[in-house]
């Protein structure tokens, strides 16, 4: 198994996937299940600070989420919605969601029940999140910890969601990136940090190929 946590921007969703491929291992977005909540929240006309609310409707909240690196299956409810938790709404309330203890503790069971259920069936995961070293696998036998200059996420974010049809200009993505980097790092439950043991990979300066042969070597020793 491989932990992969760091902020957003650095690359970790596409580097989880394609060393997932690479390793034959299975895949887990953790950071998406957090959005499906979120998702869930915004459509009920809850607000993401009703932390009570909040807890209340995560209990009824029916994920679906797949394991596969080659397709991504996210499902709320049955419905596809990877591309709704991608939006601006949805990134803009992650935050506080995540911020809710009842919340991290029925994502986590959630996530630890599908990493067991993965590495019973083909042995092998790579799942990224902000929490899976030092809370979901602490055990995890491969820790890394991505990390990349705040220009350089904000630029990477900024052509994600250009490409994805939404205008973002590089000076709001770095403030939407500062701003949920200090949320995720300082709320009280399990905030984003790297685990002691981690291995720490600054992205900055290296293309994805760059990083998933670094990663599959560490991988493999
Ligand atoms: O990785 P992604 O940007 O999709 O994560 C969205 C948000 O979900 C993060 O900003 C963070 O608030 C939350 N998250 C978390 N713990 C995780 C994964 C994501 O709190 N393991």
């Amino acid at each position: 198994m491989v932990a992969l946590d760091g902020p957003s921007g650095t690359g970790k969703t596409t580097v989880a996937r394609k060393l997932a491929q690479r390793l034959g291992a299975g895949y887990l977005d953790t950071g998406a299940m957090y959005r499906m909540v979120t998702l869930a929240v915004l459509r009920a006309g809850v607000d993401p600070a009703d932390s009570a609310a909040v807890a209340a409707l995560a209990d009824k909240t029916d994920f679906g989420i797949g394991t596969s690196p080659d397709r991504l299956e996210i499902r709320l409810a049955g419905e596809d919605v990877a591309t709704d938790i991608r939006g601006p709404e949805v990134t803009k309330a992650v935050s506080p969601v995540s911020a809710v203890p009842h919340v991290r503790e029925l994502l986590v069971a959630r996530q630890r029940q599908i990493i067991d259920e993965v590495l019973d069936g083909i042995g092998g995961i790579v799942v990224e999140g902000r929490d899976i070293g030092t809370v979901v696998a602490p055990d995890s036998p491969l820790k890394v910890y991505l990390t990349a200059s705040a220009d350089v996420r904000a630029s990477r974010r900024s052509t994600q969601d250009t490409a994805a049809g939404r205008k973002l200009s590089v000076a709001d993505a770095l403030a939407s990136v500062e701003r949920r980097d200090h949320l995720d790092s300082t709320r009280t439950a399990s905030p984003l940090r790297a685990a002691d043991d981690a291995v720490h990979v600054d992205t900055s300066e290296l293309s994805i190929d760059q990083v998933i042969v670094a990663l599959s070597e560490l991988a493999s020793h």
